[in-house]
């Protein structure tokens, strides 16, 4: 766990008592904080009750409440902690805690607070619409395989309060929405990374620039002599990069469309992996990374679970999992990524079109549609290709299998969500390795 003598003594409030929020409570009240914590999930207050009270044990005194904060007066707390899926945008914790002149903050937040203690280390940040938790794993995986100790946080992973702290030499690497960035103000990342800026959850900003604007704080709280790696493929992202032009040498640019050699990185494919990757080599030589050992790790990276995760091969036909992959946009770079594609889509559908696939209609050998979207999606397509209305994607797998030759390839690559046939995506995903794996 990570604790602070910054906290000693002080007073913080803390709502969302999922994951982060308990390992959050936990290391503040470890750290001698008094601690007022809230969920409306009243299990989830019973087992944080329960492990601050196995905290205790060890320590002098603990100082835990339970209580609604709706009902309390902020006034005299040094910080409200919230969780990043809280809408400080729209919570009624968040006008609360500014009329009582009370800092909202995260627990990122709290862990670049508690740095100061720490061994000497290093933070890399990584933010974006896309590809963050791939980029994030990535640069992970380059770390431990030149046998740098690194450890994973932020929207990927263990809460990073909850973490063994690195000993001296480490490297943090914090996967960073723009939500978990609005909830931070003192994090100066050694690296930060800006992947790309597209709209997304304009339901918590007034608009796309305020969502651009809460990205670009990730570098306006970095020391100007640490480094910045910016995809400048969209305007917000090159216009971000642009005013940063003074850094010089500590600013990079990723270009859109740049050709690489990707052929000895399988789980790295496709030209959307090609940024993923640039901004791993180039946060790995930032860290002093030696090129033998991000070669390896840029070859040995699994990928990320149910993200064109490549899970196995049949006769020279290549099965891939893109299960999370849930709308069109989504599924462009994976059809981008492989020549002649057995494609198996459908579920339950976000919108009514596959226009964003449609440029890569012809890489595709056959189409298998499942779910519910499966007869819309059958008929969208049929001008165009191949097309199966298998239903089920046991039945798509085997079918796909049938029809495919060497050198083809099957993706599971949706566009659609899982709900109408699955508990989620990853369960979608699960169970297309199960059907790949009863082939003969
Ligand atoms: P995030 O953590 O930002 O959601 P992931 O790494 O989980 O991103 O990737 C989610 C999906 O986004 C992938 O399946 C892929 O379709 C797409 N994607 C990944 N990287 C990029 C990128 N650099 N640019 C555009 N789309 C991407």
């Amino acid at each position: 766990m990570i604790t602070s003598t910054a906290w000693r003594g002080k007073r913080y409030a803390v709502l969302g008592l999922a994951r982060s929020g308990a390992a959050t409570v936990c290391a503040l009240v470890a750290s001698g904080a008094e601690v007022v914590a809230w969920d409306s999930d009243a299990q989830r207050c019973e087992s944080l009750v329960e492990s601050v009270q196995e905290l205790a044990v060890n320590l002098d005194a603990v100082s835990l409440q339970i209580a609604d904060l709706e009902t309390i007066d902020l006034a005299d707390f040094d910080a409200v902690i919230v969780s990043p899926g809280v809408p400080i945008n729209k919570h009624p914790i968040a006008a609360k805690a500014r009329a009582a002149n009370v800092p909202i903050i995260g627990d990122i937040e709290l862990f670049a607070q508690a740095r100061a203690e720490l061994p000497p280390h290093k933070v890399v940040g990584i933010t974006g619409t896309n590809g963050k938790s791939t980029t994030t794993a990535l640069i992970h995986h380059i770390l431990e395989t030149a046998g740098i100790p690194a450890r994973l946080g932020g929207n990927i992973g263990l809460p990073i309060l909850g973490q063994e702290p690195l000993p001296e030499g480490g490297v943090y690497v914090l996967e960073l929405s723009s939500y978990q960035i609005d909830l931070t103000q003192s994090l100066d990342c050694d690296v930060a990374i800006l992947l790309n800026i597209t709209p997304d959850h304009l339901d918590r900003y007034a608009d796309f620039q305020a969502y651009a604007d809460s990205k670009a704080r990730l570098f306006a709280m970095q020391l100007p002599d640490h480094t910045a790696i910016i995809g400048i493929g969209d305007a917000p992202s090159a216009a971000i990069a642009r005013s940063l032009s003074a850094r010089g040498e500590h600013l990079t640019k990723i270009a859109p469309g740049v050709c690489m050699d990707q052929s000895r990185w399988p789980s790295l494919q496709g030209p959307h992996n090609a940024q993923n990757a640039l901004a791993a080599i180039n946060a790995a030589q930032a860290l002093g990374v030696p090129e033998a050992a991000i070669d390896r790790g840029l070859e040995t990276f699994a990928g990320l679970p149910h993200r064109m995760q490549r899970i196995g091969e049949r006769g020279g036909v290549a099965y891939v999992d893109d299960s999370k992959a849930t709308n069109p946009e989504s599924v462009a770079p994976a059809l981008a990524a492989f020549d002649r594609i057995h494609w198996i889509l459908g579920g339950l559908a976000k919108s009514d079109d596959l226009d964003a696939c449609r440029p890569h209609f012809d890489r595709i050998a056959h189409a298998y549609t499942i779910g519910e979207a499966g007869p819309r999606f059958a008929e969208l397509l049929r001008p165009h290709m191949p097309v199966d209305e298998s239903g089920t994607l046991d039945v798509a797998v085997t079918t796909a299998a049938e029809n495919a030759r060497p050198g083809e390839t099957v993706l599971l690559s949706p566009a659609c969500a899982s709900f109408d046939q699955f508990r989620d995506y990853e369960a979608r995903g699960d169970a297309f390795r199960a059907a790949v794996e009863a082939l003969s």
